[in-house]
């Protein structure tokens, strides 16, 4: 039973280069893309201080997509970039910004097609995959539903506004995710432009950017006037190179939904990103709990294609129902395994709806063996003063064996992205003179999401303490 240095990285929400240095001291010399044994994996779980646990029933047991691919077979590929940050920052422009430059450079043929994502060439004949839905909360609901599409989050923050409450959720989320993140300081067309400013509010997130001594890249740009956006694409590249990002193309494809709707004319169709592979006109697949062929495939700029390799995105014709984003898109040998398939993941959702639990990133190995756990907690309360004197509170619960782990604090009611934040990694959330919205709850009802209500500090804390307590079971 083998993982990859990346994956492995991703389910514990830590950076794959993080890994791989840790290995390098333990006398491994390995990249993110190979494979390491059960127990150099749960060796590092341990280093890094996290719960081990060893899945029982793992998703690959139907026998798709679990195989490893030989080192040999691995090519490099584009990255995958998600935009995110607060409101009105610039996020849409600079995705436009972006794809229109490339756009202007003159691209044979086609028209912009909206398709939910796309990619844009650079000179040196490498490419990047964005992803046309930003913020966090798309983000966060697909790896929520198991799917780690983005390689590299782009963080953009408005020179003239600086950090507001939607930066800092997108920083937390990318932080949980374990993926790495460039920032767009944008706007600095505009005469109020602080980009310093940015940079040190940044510092209070313990994100410290290159121009501070870190090693987070920033750059200065104006999605409006279209400057440095070259830059920005370069700072994408370098990070890329640093991650090593390799699928092998020569396989049957699988792919994740990025995005699915109902055309009138055209039937179901889904947008989906090849992860590894390569997706062809005529291969059967299963998505989700549906399955079909492929009847034909659309780019990005329109134009009909006969394949799609890794990270590349198109639009597939041939589905038989309308699948969610984040479904897990596979290509298959015949229409009975399909069929098969089919069948057996709509028994795995069934069986999940009964039993509501939600699935933890620490849960993902299990054994009686743990060291330090951690308890994730997502918090938020009426005023930031709670907020913040709650957050020091719980802090100082951790003990040797277990520790408190805050992925998200913030200021008034609980909403669908703190849930779906708490659900990708199976933390409860804890409401101090607060509530959710009625969003969040039904998304609660569905993750199986747990709320705990308080308006006194010692309650809350004595409750964390019991929880963690029960975490380590009777045998501590
Ligand atoms: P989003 O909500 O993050 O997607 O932000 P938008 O891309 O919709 O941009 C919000 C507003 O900021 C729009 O009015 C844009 O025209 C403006 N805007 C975006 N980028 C820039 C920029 O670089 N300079 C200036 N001056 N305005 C910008």
């Amino acid at each position: 039973e083998a993982i990859t240095v990346q994956e492995l990285a991703n389910r514990m929400a830590e950076r794959g280069a993080d890994l791989v240095k840790a290995l390098f001291k333990m006398g491994m010399m390995v990249t993110v893309n190979q494979t390491i044994d059960q127990d150099t994996a749960e060796l590092l779980v341990t280093e890094f201080g996290h719960n081990i646990k060893r899945v029982s029933e793992a998703d690959v047991e139907i026998g798709i997509g679990g195989e490893e691919d030989a080192p040999e077979t691995l090519r490099l590929r584009p990255p995958v970039v998600t935009i995110m940050g607060h409101v009105d920052h610039g996020k849409t422009s600079l995705l436009d910004a972006i794809r229109g430059a490339e756009v202007v450079a003159g691209e044979a043929g086609g028209i912009t097609q909206h398709i939910g994502a796309y990619q844009v060439g650079l000179p040196d004949k490498s490419k990047i995959t964005f992803l046309d839905t930003p913020g966090h909360e798309a983000f966060t609901e697909m790896r929520a539903r198991g799917a780690n599409v983005t390689d590299i989050v782009v963080l953009v923050v408005a020179a003239d506004d600086g950090l507001k409450p939607q930066t800092v959720e997108a920083i937390n989320h990318t932080k949980a995710a374990g993926v790495p993140m460039i920032v767009a300081i944008n706007k600095i067309d505009k005469h109020e432009a602080n980009p310093q400013k940015v940079r040190e509010e940044l510092l209070q997130h313990e994100i410290v950017v290159e121009d501070m001594g870190g090693d987070v890249q920033d750059v200065e740009v104006s999605a409006l006037k279209k400057t440095n956006l070259d830059k920005l694409l370069e700072a994408i590249q370098l990070q890329a190179e640093i991650l090593e990002l390799k699928a092998n193309p020569d396989r049957p494809a699988e792919a994740t939904v990025v995005e699915a709707k109902l055309d009138k004319g055209r039937g179901p169709l889904a947008t989906v990103l090849v992860q590894r592979g390569t997706l062809r006109v005529g291969d059967i697949f299963v998505v989700g709990a549906a399955s079909g062929k492929v009847r034909a495939m659309i780019d990005d700029k329109g134009r009909q294609v006969k394949e799609a390799g890794p990270s590349v995105p198109v639009e597939v014709l041939g589905l038989s129902a309308v699948p969610s984003a984040g479904d897990p898109f596979s290509v298959v040998e015949n229409e009975a395994r399909a069929r098969e398939v089919a069948a057996y993941r709509q028994s795995v959702l069934d069986r999940k709806r009964t039993t509501s639990a939600p699935v933890s990133l620490e849960n993902m190995f299990a054994s009686k063996a743990s060291t330090i756990m951690e308890f994730p907690l997502v918090i938020k309360a009426d005023v930031q003063g709670s907020a913040e004197a709650i957050v020091n509170a719980v802090n100082r619960i951790s003990t040797d064996e277990i520790k408190v782990r805050v992925l998200h604090s913030g200021v008034g009611a609980i909403t669908e992205s703190d849930v779906t934040l708490a659900g990708a990694s199976g933390a409860p959330i804890i409401g101090f003179n607060v509530r959710p919205n009625a969003k969040a709850r039904e998304v609660a009802e569905r993750t199986g999401v747990e709320f705990r209500y308080y308006d006194v500090i010692y309650h809350l804390t004595d409750w964390v303490k019991s929880a963690m307590a029960g975490e380590l079971g009777p045998e501590m």
